[in-house]
């Protein structure tokens, strides 16, 4: 799970890690008020949406006076901000962040997550932060420092000390980017994150380190313990068919192709949209709809394969160990009635009561075509889906 900048930044301060002061507002005077109550004598606004590269997308700006964060706040709220993070329609911008504007030195690089090939949280860091991070990793991978950390001895000193020597720091300044780490460090165990992202973490003309921008991953399957977190969720930045198969506990992932997999098993669907993509054709979606599944959920899982109509034919691949061929069958024909269903469903079924499953969908007169192997359905359903194309 994912949060806004200004969430974050509230848990950077509540663990120690210095940020700009600052508001939310969800209005161009709210902003205004917002930026009376900060000093300085420049202010920095900020769409606030699930994603980054705002600041190259025109999502951030450096305003001098009041008429210029109203202004800004106007222009920007109630649209969609499109960066090369977001897709082509963009986030919504809800709400704007306004804080004191910092007075830049240096921008550097600093994160959190975690290392699944060494089984360690490791911090990486790098002097050429700012906006570029990704340009540094693929043209200059050196610039980049690594530093795993031992779940059994926990961040120590010497882990500050390899990371503040990689940004140039001085010894006043290891002390400060020591109590950033641990701040960071302490947080991500305390939260469950899986990603924590200080991009650019700034070195101020006085010398002082603060945390300029925010990023918070959370991991999906603990947000359930962590209530307060649970509560930061802003379901207007996700994926609208996501959330809603979240509800109907169906794993669903948009995808842009056209054909419509409906799939039991997270294996079972890479495979099937690999076999769709050998045959020449692209799935609209992934969707593993789960291991003990039921009519309701075949239904559901349906209503989203074909919810915004790119979809030109639906390539069902159920294995019934777990479930019954017969209660597949009966889902699928009860989301095709009652939808009236007018694209191709091409289906494959195998396993338990496959005979009964595959007579129900034969006797229903509903023009369902079946197949005997994924490898002749996922064929069948690209040949139909270009011909509805
Ligand atoms: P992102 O583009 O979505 O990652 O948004 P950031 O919060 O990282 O802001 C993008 C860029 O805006 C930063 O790299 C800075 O160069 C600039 N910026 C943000 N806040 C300030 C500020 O307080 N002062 C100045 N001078 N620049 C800022
Ligand atoms: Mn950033």
């Amino acid at each position: 799970m994912n949060i806004h900048e200004y969430q974050a930044k509230q848990l950077f301060r509540d663990f120690a890690i210095p940020v700009p002061s600052g508001g939310v507002a969800d209005s161009a005077e709210q902003a205004r008020q917002v930026m009376q109550t900060l000093s300085g004598s420049a202010w920095v606004v900020k769409v606030q949406i699930h994603a980054g590269a705002r600041g190259k997308a025109g999502g951030v700006k450096v305003a001098r006076n009041e008429q210029e964060v109203a202004d800004f706040a106007n222009a920007m709220l109630g649209r969609q901000l499109v960066t090369h993070q977001t897709d082509a329609n963009g986030l919504p911008v809800n709400c704007v962040w306004v804080e004191e504007a910092s007075a830049i030195k240096n921008e550097f690089y600093l994160s959190l997550l975690v290392d699944r090939d060494s089984e360690r949280l490791i911090f990486i860091a790098s002097a050429a932060g700012g906006m570029d991070i990704e340009a540094v990793a693929a043209e200059t991978p050196e610039k980049i420092v690594h530093v795993k950390i031992h779940p059994a001895s926990g961040l120590q000193p010497y882990h500050c000390r390899q990371v503040a020597a990689a940004l140039g720091l001085g010894k006043e300044q290891q002390s400060r980017l020591q109590t950033i780490m641990t701040g960071v460090y302490e947080l991500f165990l305390a939260k469950d994150c899986s990603q924590i992202e200080i991009n650019p973490l700034i070195e101020t003309d006085n010398g002082n380190l603060v945390a300029l921008d925010a990023k918070i991953n959370f991991d999906d399957n603990a947000v359930a313990l962590h209530p307060e977190i649970a509560a930061l969720r802003d379901a207007s930045q996700e994926d609208a068919k996501e959330a809603e198969a979240k509800q109907f506990d169906l794993n669903y992932i948009t995808l842009d192709g056209n054909i419509g997999c409906m799939v039991n098993g997270a294996g079972l669907a890479m495979a099937t949209m690999d076999m769709v993509k050998l045959k020449g054709g692209a799935p609209a979606n992934f969707l593993d709809v789960g291991g003990g599944t039921n009519k309701d959920k075949v239904k559901a899982a349906f209503k989203l394969i074909l919810s915004d109509g790119t979809t030109k034919a639906v390539l069902v691949n159920i294995f019934g160990g777990i479930v019954k061929c017969d209660v597949i069958a009966a889902g699928i024909l009860a989301a095709v009635e009652e939808m009236h269903l007018t694209i191709p469903v091409v289906v494959r079924l195998e396993g338990t009561n496959v005979e009964l499953g595959l007579s129900m969908l034969a006797e229903s007169g509903l023009g369902l075509h079946t197949a005997e192997d994924l490898n002749s359905a996922a064929e069948l359903a690209v040949k139909l889906a270009e011909e509805a194309a």
